[in-house]
């Protein structure tokens, strides 16, 4: 079925007597500012999405981390665009854009319904990338999605609650060991909360175990944290994870993850000076992934039906003004695209996947648009980036900050950086009492150490794909962890190791 544009405006007209049809697919950054700059267009806006909202996710791992509620990092998308809806030139759908068909100019939702469009912007964004292992994402869930804090948060809170319920300690402590894979801004947000949680927020609540033995591992392929940062803002979040009680471990590859475990290979030095990879087994229950990023497999779709070129993350290579070759009606904005800046036209850089970058591109290929209608030529894209911050925890942050109209940038770290960080982050969130909720919430969790989203579902009744606690014991019982050796080693020819495919458990959903 074709959605006509009757079944939007109800005019009766046909396509040729109406205003053009802009469809911007994804409501995130760069689709939300595209649908604003575009209010003015002499245009009919159609806005999908797949979900309701609206999500601000840089603050996401304060859902996970059940510092904040849902509701105030995310908004529904009708209430957002309510004034666009209420003059009538913009309709949000909530569905699945599932393909496109540039030869009809239509896009596909849920597999079904055919929207046609007359210029199109794709915003769909990135999702997780397990690097080819995507069987360990149900033992490693990645944050992305409102979905994904809902099942990060269940499973940190549910890992006290089994610790506290089990009396064999060597089986306690995996309950209590909490791996972060991926030392990016998002796993050394997890890590360093994570650690809060344990040691302050929990520290006076449960009678059989003390949550600040617990453990939190930061595991990172690379050889330093925040590898976007300098190599002295890197050192400080290293030693401020640290304080915090986090332990962070660089160099460390991960090479399988199942319900019991994790297992990495480090080079380590040997006795003689000479280096050898060995492999470790670290016994985790709650294992989280920050490591890889993978575009929309919009895009894989949008290259098969134009030709267009994939980077090597699935991102659509585009044109400086961010349309595709050969199809100057379709842009490709945000996380999806792989763009550069021409703010020097001889020397373009590499636009990096932040919202800043969604957000002004998302308003440039609209301001492209409205000049396609005019006939006028369109602007190659110009990113004009601010800087860089990172919060490891309270009081704890760094950040990268560009002078405007300078080549300077002032570096600092600590309670200032956190303090900037956190006025940031207000700032840019959508609506006032969003604004309020957070930052009332963030004053009382500062004096107070508490968090108080800590709530979940029933476990018993959750979505299909959630991973219940209760896990079959193994065949071979974990090894426990010592305390003179702090992450469990297990020799790399060992076949019967927990975290090797006979110990593979039987995990009830
Ligand atoms: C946990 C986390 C923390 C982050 N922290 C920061 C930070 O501190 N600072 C920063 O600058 N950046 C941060 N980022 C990156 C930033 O959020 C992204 O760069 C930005 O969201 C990209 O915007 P986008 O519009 O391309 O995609 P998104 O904002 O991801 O929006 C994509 C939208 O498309 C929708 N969608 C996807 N596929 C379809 C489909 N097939 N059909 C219909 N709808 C679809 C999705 O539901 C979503 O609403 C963070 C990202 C994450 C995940």
């Amino acid at each position: 079925m074709t959605l006509s544009t009757s079944s939007l405006t109800g005019t009766g007209s046909t396509r040729a007597q109406q205003k053009p049809r802009v469809v911007i697919i994804g409501c995130g950054f760069g689709g939300l500012e595209a649908a604003k700059a575009l209010s003015g267009a002499d245009a009919e806006i159609v806005v999908i999405d797949r979900t309701n909202h609206h999500l601000f996710q840089p603050l996401l791992y304060q859902v996970a981390t059940a510092g904040l509620p849902a509701p105030a990092i995310a908004g529904p998308i009708r209430h957002i665009l309510r004034k666009q809806i209420a003059r009538g030139n913009l309709t949000v759908l909530m569905g699945e854009v599932t393909s496109i068909d540039t030869a009809s100019n239509c896009v596909v939702v849920d597999g079904g319904e055919h929207i046609h469009y007359d210029h199109l912007i794709v915003a769909a964004g990135a999702t997780h990338s397990y690097f080819g292992r995507d069987d360990w994402a149900k033992y490693a869930p990645g944050l992305k999605t409102l979905g994904d804090a809902f099942t990060i948060r269940r499973r940190v809170l549910t890992a006290f609650e089994q610790a506290e319920r089990e009396t064999d300690p060597s089986k306690r402590e995996p309950w209590l060991t909490f791996a972060v894979v991926g030392a990016g801004p998002t796993g050394v947000e997890m890590a360093g909360t994570l650690a809060e949680i344990a040691h302050q927020t929990l520290s006076t609540e449960f009678r059989r175990i003390d949550s600040r033995v617990a453990r939190i591992i930061l595991l990172e392929g690379a050889p330093r944290v925040l590898g976007t940062f300098t190599e002295d803002l890197s050192k400080r979040a290293k030693e401020q994870l640290e304080m915090l009680g986090a332990e962070v471990l660089t160099g460390a590859k991960v090479t399988d993850i199942n319900a019991f475990g994790i297992r990495y290979d480090l080079n380590e030095t040997q006795a003689d000076g000479s280096s050898k990879v060995v492999s470790h087994f670290l016994p985790s229950r709650t294992v989280i992934w920050g490591a890889g990023v993978a575009a929309s497999p919009l895009g894989r779709a949008l290259a098969k039906s134009t030709g267009c070129q994939l980077d090597r993350a699935g991102r659509v290579i585009v044109q400086p003004d961010l349309s595709l070759p050969g199809h100057p009606n379709i842009y490709v904005v945000g996380d999806l695209a792989s763009a550069k800046s021409y703010l020097d036209p001889a020397n373009p850089t590499a636009v990096p996947g932040v919202s800043p970058g969604a957000k002004q591109m998302g308003r440039k290929a609209a301001f492209n648009i409205i000049r396609r209608m005019r006939g006028l030529e369109t602007h190659a894209f110009r990113y004009f980036d601010y800087g860089s911050l990172a919060t490891i925890g309270k009081r704890a942050a760094v950040a990268m900050i560009d002078v405007p109209y300078t080549r300077k940038q002032i570096k600092f770290s600590g309670f200032a950086a956190w303090l900037f960080w956190l006025f940031v982050h207000v700032y840019f969130l959508i609506g006032f009492r969003n604004r309020m909720v957070v930052m009332m919430d963030w004053a009382w969790a500062y004096f107070t150490s508490q968090r108080h989203a800590r709530v979940f579902p029933d476990p018993h009744a959750l979505e299909p794909n959630a991973m219940v606690v209760r896990v079959t014991p193994p065949s071979v019982p974990p090894v426990s962890v010592t305390a003179a050796t702090p992450i469990n080693t297990v020799s790399s020819s060992s076949t019967s190791a927990p975290g090797s495919p006979v110990a593979q458990p039987s995990v009830s959903r």
